[in-house]
């Protein structure tokens, strides 16, 4: 009997390291795939701000074209769309006569209802196989159950370096060429999206581009061709400029790069270049990035509300003026505002810029830290729900730091500008 699998694309959008493609490709004569644009994702959230805005709108549509070009190449055809998974992914199943549908499998509560709503509307002989595809550390190998996940990083790090290891790469393997259909829809454009056109500022930390081949060309630029890699614990902290470091969180966070791949692409490089604090660092960093994902497992959708994971009540204000004031780049404090006009121009701020923003918004002006949590969800190019805001319960004071801590502002400028360059380049007038 010829069997049909349908691969339902959602953040995980990428050929290398593909669970669910690889599965799906052993499983099947015959593999089709699908991705929609959803809507929803388009459309202003209860705060007033377009989920997603037109850097990560674009950064997506280049990812999607490339996967669409490369999954050719493998003759499996996508499907993109403009409309609800729901409506979609039931459709196909049923033209197709699909018997088994593949995909990421998500905890977040927005994933999880369409998830279920898809499922809910295919027959039940159809198999409904989801795989966690997203973790450094697979949620089978850690040393301990999800309901005991540490509240502190240290300790969570440490167990899984000692107890787990990471698993190897997949690689998927061609479908025959006789089973070749063509996808007959195409990749959307900015407009068609209902957003804005996008012209790149000349300002901008990257110039970033979506799809899994820019993302394995970054890895290979900052490991193998200028070997940054080799120093990217001095200067991690850095503001301006296209290696201070990796730029991966972008192609992570909608899955054209496995965080895997970038494992194993480091080890490699430590046993053929150099293996020093940096190199062991760069995993380091993609451990917070697990830690976190681990943390909204645990705690589900506690992780937004306003009391967090600790269910701590604070005095929370949310003066429309004020928070306009930090969106705008127009506080009291210019390294607040030259990092927030470098995420307004172009959808990218530094890891130290964003834990000074966020302690400014959250701790010193004591604004309501969802509403900055889901500003930046809608700019930033990199967004990812659990980093995002597993980050901003951290810097808020409800989440997982054991400090508790507020930044002085005026200090973390001194250290981290020391000549002032990244707030000239953000605060001179003359360049609006
Ligand atoms: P590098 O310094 O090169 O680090 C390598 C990788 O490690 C990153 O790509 C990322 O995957 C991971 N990583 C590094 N720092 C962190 C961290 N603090 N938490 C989780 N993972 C980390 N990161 C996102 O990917 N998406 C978000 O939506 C996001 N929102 C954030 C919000 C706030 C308030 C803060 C303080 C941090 C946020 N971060 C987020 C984490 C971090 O700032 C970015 O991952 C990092 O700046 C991305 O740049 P890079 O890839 O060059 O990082």
């Amino acid at each position: 009997m010829t069997k049909t699998g349908l691969v339902w694309f959602r953040n995980d959008l990428r050929i290398h390291d593909q669970i669910s493609l690889v599965k799906a490709a052993k499983e099947n004569s015959f593999v089709m795939a699908v991705y929609c644009f959803d809507p929803r994702h388009f459309e202003k959230d209860c705060f007033g701000f377009i989920k997603t805005e037109k850097y990560r709108a674009q950064f997506l549509i280049e990812t999607i074209s490339t996967l669409q070009q490369e999954l050719d190449e493998l003759n499996i055809p996508l499907f993109v769309h403009i409309d609800l998974p729901e409506k979609i992914v039931a459709e196909y199943v049923k033209i197709h006569n699909i018997t088994s549908v593949y995909l990421q499998k998500e905890w977040t509560s927005e994933e999880v209802k369409v998830s279920n709503t898809v499922k809910q509307r295919i027959a039940d002989t159809v198999n409904w196989i989801e795989t966690y595809d997203q973790f450094l550390f697979h949620p089978e190998d850690i040393p301990m159950t999800i309901d005991k996940i540490p509240q502190v990083f240290t300790v969570f790090r440490k167990k899984c370096e000692k107890y787990a290891s990471i698993r190897k790469l997949e690689t998927i393997s061609k479908m025959p060429e006789k089973n070749r259909v063509t996808h007959l829809t195409k990749v959307p454009t900015l407009q068609d999206l209902g957003l804005p056109s996008l012209q790149q500022d000349t300002r901008t930390a990257f110039p970033f581009k979506g799809g899994e081949k820019s993302g394995l060309q970054r890895l290979q630029d900052y490991a193998w061709n200028t070997q940054k890699l080799s120093y990217y614990k001095k200067t991690r902290n850095g503001l301006v400029g296209t290696d201070y470091s990796s730029k991966f969180s972008a192609w992570l966070a909608n899955g054209s790069l496995s965080p895997r791949m970038i494992y194993h692409e480091v080890k490699k490089y430590e046993s053929e270049i150099i293996k020093n604090q940096s190199t062991y660092w760069m995993i380091f960093e993609l451990i917070w990035r697990d830690f976190f994902k681990y943390i909204s497992l645990k705690h589900g959708s506690n992780i937004f509300k306003l009391e967090g994971i600790l269910h701590q009540t604070y005095d929370w204000n949310t003066d429309e003026t004020i928070i306009q004031q930090w969106i705008d780049g127009k506080t009291a404090q210019p390294f607040v505002n030259a990092n927030m006009l470098e995420l307004k121009h172009t959808g990218w701020m530094s890891n130290r810029g964003r834990q000074n923003v966020a302690s400014y918004f959250a701790k010193t002006l004591q604004l309501d830290w969802r509403i900055g949590a889901a500003y930046f969800e809608s700019l930033l190019i990199d967004y990812d729900v659990h980093s995002n805001y597993g980050n901003w319960l951290y810097v808020s004071g409800v989440g997982n730091d054991p400090r508790n801590r507020t930044f002085n502002v005026q200090l973390q400028a001194k250290r981290y500008d020391v000549n002032n360059k990244f707030q000239n380049l953000w605060l001179q007038t003359s360049l609006f």
